[in-house]
């Protein structure tokens, strides 16, 4: 999708489509709405008298203009109560308003942003450029036939009236491409299915990613991994007949010396469980259990088009998690990079071992910083549902950080504690320590159990 700043009267440009953001505000509309209300013969402010437009969140009213000038027609768009909108807001709206243009097959529109909104026109330019590239991606890569009704609905430009500084502007555009973009990889590797994204084809895309952003690329095979002492992640791989992989961007945008930030990120490409097999009713859904490491390709991705002056490291163990004659058993003990040994308790348990080698390779970097994502627990999603993420630390100061930067992404995260007191559910007969703590507790008995592996 192309973004751009757009300069003039909004109202005076030919478009097909222009979108206004409505605030919920008593009355008649106040501000910009008011102008485009003029345009469309006083049908907004109607709209609102008569109820039949309540300006809810993401609530839609499309009118369409009057003369030869000026947009063809106006969406505008509910953005709730004043004192509760925010950057989501700018990103739900142009989501919708991408939605709007795909319905009327149409592929150009502009929005109006207020810039009395209590956000930066930075801020601005930055979400409703990724809620609108959000918006538009599709995964269709594997469809033979586009859906007739669908033809010509692909929006291709966004122009963006926004008052404000130009270089701060085209700056938010420039970091909402970029975020959006990373964003939009992620959800394509994820939604490949297994048979497809092995973990070969995920490092195949690192090399990609690191050719076209200028990031160093390392890839660890079985053999690297063994002379590692990789044991945990090769005793998850050694189920299956795909090769398992190690995979390593660098980003190196800060000092020689600046100890980087290291992103780790689970890429388990398909995960029945082991000998400890899933139920079947919704199996193929464990394609996405390498989302954490699409994420970390996907962020690796958008930090080196954005050119951080940071240096920042992703780190992505991938295997599958099959069923054979070879696969690790109940009861097996393996023992890890770090030197310490684990009992198997459960196979299912299979993404903190091939993390707890990831995390003990990444000391080696002598990181800043370790953020590890991962869909690691099921208890996690019943713990906190599918409105936040669980985050666990040992670093107080860097979970605020995370909560923050969530926060500012649209993507809640939400603390849980690491007491020692769970450590003792992961107390083992025969080994240093059990894969698995038993139900009470299990998104942060999985959390305790990395927490070993991370000096
Ligand atoms: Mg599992
Ligand atoms: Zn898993």
């Amino acid at each position: 999708m192309n973004v751009e700043l757009l300069s003039g009267d909004p109202l005076r440009i030919r478009i097909p489509l222009l979108i206004v953001p409505v605030p919920r505000t008593e009355g008649p509309p106040k501000g910009f709405p008011a102008d485009a209300d003029a345009y469309v013969g006083g049908r907004l402010a109607f709209s609102l008298e008569s109820r039949s437009f309540l300006a809810k969140e993401e609530e839609t009213l499309l009118l369409f203009g009057k003369g030869d000038e000026g947009p063809e027609r106006i969406a505008f768009i509910g953005a709730g109560k004043p004192e509760e909108l925010g950057p989501e807001t700018i990103r739900k709206i142009l989501g919708r308003a991408v939605r709007i243009a795909e319905g009327l097959r149409i592929t150009r529109l502009s929005a109006w942003l207020d810039p009395d909104w209590g956000l930066s026109s930075f801020v601005a330019a930055q979400t409703a450029t990724e809620g609108a590239v959000l918006a538009a991606w599709r995964f269709k890569e594997l469809k033979t036939q586009d859906e007739p009704d669908e033809e010509g609905s692909q929006v291709k430009e966004l122009g963006l009236f926004l008052n404000g500084d130009p270089q701060e502007v085209s700056n938010g555009i420039r970091v909402g491409l970029a975020q959006a973009r990373g964003e939009n990889l992620a959800r394509t590797l994820q939604n490949r299915p297994g048979n497809l994204a092995t973990p070969t084809h995920l490092a195949e895309e690192a090399r990609r990613i690191g050719k076209e952003g200028g990031l160093q690329v390392t890839i660890l095979g079985p053999k690297e991994m063994e002379k590692e002492g990789m044991g945990a992640l090769l005793a998850v791989a050694q189920g299956t007949e795909e090769e398992p992989r190690l995979i390593i961007l660098e980003h190196r945008g800060g000092g020689p010396e600046d100890p980087p930030l290291v992103l780790v990120g689970k890429g388990l490409t398909f995960d029945a469980g082991g000998i400890s097999i899933k139920p079947s009713l919704g199996m193929e859904q464990m394609k996405f259990d390498m989302s954490g490491g699409a994420a970390v390709l996907g962020a690796l991705q958008a930090v080196a088009e954005m050119d951080l002056p940071l240096n920042v490291v992703g780190i992505v163990p991938s295997s599958e998690n099959l069923l054979s004659g070879k696969a690790v058993k109940p009861g097996d003990v393996i023992r890890t990079r770090e030197g310490k040994t684990v009992e198997v308790i459960n196979t299912d348990a299979e993404g903190r071992l091939i993390l707890a080698d990831a995390l003990s390779y990444a000391q080696t970097f002598n990181p800043a910083a370790i953020v590890d994502c991962a869909t690691l627990t099921g208890a996690c999603v019943i713990a906190l549902g599918h409105a936040a993420s669980g985050v666990l630390g040992t670093d107080p100061e860097l979970v605020r950080q995370l909560q923050d930067a969530g926060d500012r992404a649209g993507e809640r995260c939400w603390p849980l504690p690491l007491w020692k007191e769970y450590r003792e559910q992961l107390d083992s007969s025969v080994a240093d320590l059990m894969n698995v703590g038993g139900r009470p507790a299990g998104t942060i008995t999985a959390a305790a159990f990395l927490r070993e592996f991370v000096g």
